[in-house]
């Protein structure tokens, strides 16, 4: 029994010499199946679509492990350093800054002296820029606390 149909794969009219033909052609048939099982039409021959995908997802995470690296060597992105790391250089700097400060020979430093040092970094102690050192050759400084100048070094 002849019958005219909508081939199944490229939805053309076509003459089906059996009830249950779907396709117009063989090749739509090969084409639909491919389709069915996920493979991908590629300038003339199937490739399975999972394979492809998968090549494709190696080759952009190897760019970007390859981008990754030129970027390490090149450049230290600020945004990627994290605010430990800040926190911790800042610190330690500071430590280092308040030794030095008050006791350059031994870079040891007391509490009293660190104590001071932080209220200078923190904003409690100004310098005074118009202001000579005292006789002890200690900077003039303007202690907001007590609203007096007080000198050290
Ligand atoms: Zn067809």
């Amino acid at each position: 029994m002849k019958m005219t149909k909508n081939c199944k794969h490229c939805r053309q009219l076509f003459e089906a010499r059996r009830t249950n033909h779907v396709y117009c052609t063989a090749s739509c048939k090969t084409k639909a199946s491919y389709k069915r099982n996920d493979y991908k039409y590629v300038s003339g021959h199937y490739q399975k679509q999972k394979i492809k995908d998968e090549t494709i997802l190696k080759d952009e995470s190897l760019e970007a492990v390859v981008e990754n690296k030129s970027n390490n060597k090149t450049s230290i992105n600020p945004s990627s350093i994290s605010n430990a790391a800040i926190g911790a250089a800042t610190s330690n700097a500071a430590l280092y800054a308040a030794k030095k400060l008050f006791a350059p020979d031994t870079l040891s430093a007391t509490k009293g002296d660190i104590k001071r040092l932080t209220e200078k970094l923190l904003g409690r102690y100004h310098l005074i820029k118009n202001l000579p050192k005292n006789s002890n050759s200690e900077f003039p400084y303007f202690d907001i606390e007590k609203q007096e100048v007080v000198y050290f070094k």
